[in-house]
């Protein structure tokens, strides 16, 4: 549908710099006509058998795999992010949201309290009405996926917003709905911008549940309109992870993975391991490792094969990230590698591409080592003991995910429970469990999303009490 004010905003291709098409920017009077129609819509989707619910959330991930070739494309030429990565992570993982949440509402059972001759209580978990989505840019149809899914198969009806940076993949689902005739009113989803729409969204009294992924400052906006609104809020924000190398890693393993987990998506993924701290016995053996592998990533277009790392989502983005890059220098540290914009050659001459950077020698408390840089940007620290690498790692404001490496159980367990982290990872980064809670703590967020979390997240708990 058409924008009710006419206005467009224009999508660029971060790997050519160049717009390649126009998207919505829709204002309050297109959301109120969208809360509008998912209200209209939930009482007859909120009263579908859950096997009905779960048949239609079936068929959108049946066409998101029948689609996975057009939707990776559009989402690598969208983000800038290597067609590869799309195909194998991005677009399979959207897939297999909607198929979780379709498949997890068929298993899902209520609690009972027996209060043995009393009687007995049993809770129900009911659909809460219209949920608002607000998605960001860096893993675009997947993580709008991870809400949308769940508030669906809960009952919900949804307005959901992409980002305005990436919006393709989005328009594409539009594309499927009606392509598998889902019922007119139960997702709708408005482009545009996120003081505008997305705020719309948030403030709209409709809407009684808000969903948002994003940075932090966004998070503080959305919570200071949503809460005095008594909504219900799930916040998933930014995040400065650490991954913690011990002596008695597998080497080649926490090598590898480091490399993957600083640079995976050009670092802009909010579980990257930003702060790379290593014990000191492999300090250097590991820096050099380090060093060479990443100097064997290739920087390319993003649709050819051999690419590793893709273009920067944005021009902003972009210079936001170079001048992070400044500032480590400013504050002392020693460039190892990278640092700089780099220029291809041919199609990709005007894309926004960054060399993968590492750098050392740079103190915990400085700013690079405390704000999210979201960027491929890394830095490398030595550590002597288990409590000084617990002091640094928890040293920021932030708490999404950490990662340990080291061959020895006692030490995983010790530093897994102590890690301010919603997230870690022993000895791998980003093995996915779909069934298990997802989010991070402190100014990383607030609630979890992921598995049977999501489910009650997006639903509201009533207590029935019968007396015997
Ligand atoms: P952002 O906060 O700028 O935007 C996210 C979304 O919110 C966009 O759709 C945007 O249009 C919208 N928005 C912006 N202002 C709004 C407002 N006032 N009200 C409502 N909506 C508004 O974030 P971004 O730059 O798109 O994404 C990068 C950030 O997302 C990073 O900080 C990253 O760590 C975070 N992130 C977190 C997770 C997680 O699971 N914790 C996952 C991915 C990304």
């Amino acid at each position: 549908m058409a924008p009710v004010e006419g206005q467009y905003l224009d999508n660029i291709d971060p790997s050519t710099g160049e717009t390649y098409g126009r998207i919505p920017r829709s204002q309050q009077s297109d959301v109120n006509l969208a809360v509008s129609a998912a209200k209209d819509a939930f009482p007859a989707w909120s009263s579908l058998s859950i096997q009905e619910r779960s048949l239609w959330l079936m068929k959108i991930s049946d066409a998101i795999h029948d689609k996975l070739d057009v939707l990776a494309l559009a989402e690598s030429k969208d983000n800038g992010k290597p067609l590869k990565l799309a195909t194998a992570v991005d677009i399979p993982r959207a897939r297999d949201n909607f198929k979780f949440y379709a498949t997890a509402i068929l298993h899902d059972s209520y609690d009972v309290h027996d209060m043995g001759s009393s009687g007995f209580n049993y809770t129900l978990r009911q659909p809460i009405g219209v949920a608002g989505c607000i998605s960001p840019w860096n893993l675009p149809l997947y993580l709008f996926s991870w809400k949308i899914a769940p508030a669906l198969a809960a009952g919900n009806t949804v307005v959901a917003k992409p980002s305005e940076v990436t919006p393709a993949t989005a328009y594409l689902l539009c594309e499927i709905l009606d392509e598998i005739h889902f019922p007119k009113g139960v997702l709708n989803i408005v482009h545009g911008l996120g003081s505008e729409v997305g705020a719309a969204i948030v403030a709209h009294e409709d809407t009684n549940i808000i969903s948002f992924t994003g940075g932090t400052q966004t998070g503080k906006a959305i919570s200071s309109v949503a809460a005095p609104m008594f909504k219900k809020i799930s916040l998933e924000l930014g995040g400065k992870n650490a991954n913690v190398i011990f002596d008695d890693c597998d080497f080649e393993d926490a090598v590898n993975t480091s490399v993957r987990s600083a640079f995976a998506n050009q670092g802009q993924i909010c579980l990257c391991g930003s702060r790379i701290y290593i014990q000191q016995g492999i300090y250097d053996k590991f820096k050099t490792a380090f060093l060479e592998r990443v100097a064997g990533l290739t920087i390319a277009d993003p649709l050819l094969e051999e690419s590793r790392m893709g273009a920067i989502v944005s021009r902003d983005h972009m210079n936001k990230v170079l001048s992070y890059i400044e500032l480590a220098k400013e504050e002392g540290g020693k460039l190892l590698i990278g640092g700089q914009q780099v220029k291809l050659e041919g199609r990709c001459a005007n894309g926004y591409f960054i060399a993968p950077t590492v750098f050392e020698n740079l103190s915990s408390t400085c700013r690079t080592n405390q704000e999210e840089i979201f960027g491929p940007v890394v830095t490398l620290t030595p550590f002597e003991t288990e409590k000084e690498a617990l002091e640094l790692a928890n040293s920021t404001p932030y708490g999404l995910a950490a990662t340990i490496w080291t061959s020895d159980l006692k030490t995983a367990h010790r530093m897994a429970g102590q890690l301010h982290a919603g997230i870690i990872w022993v000895n791998c980064w980003l093995l996915r469990d779909l069934r298990t809670p997802f989010g991070g703590m402190k100014q990383s967020g607030v609630g979890r999303e992921g598995g049977f979390e999501a489910l009650r997240f997006f639903t509201e708990p009533k207590n029935i009490c019968i007396k015997i």
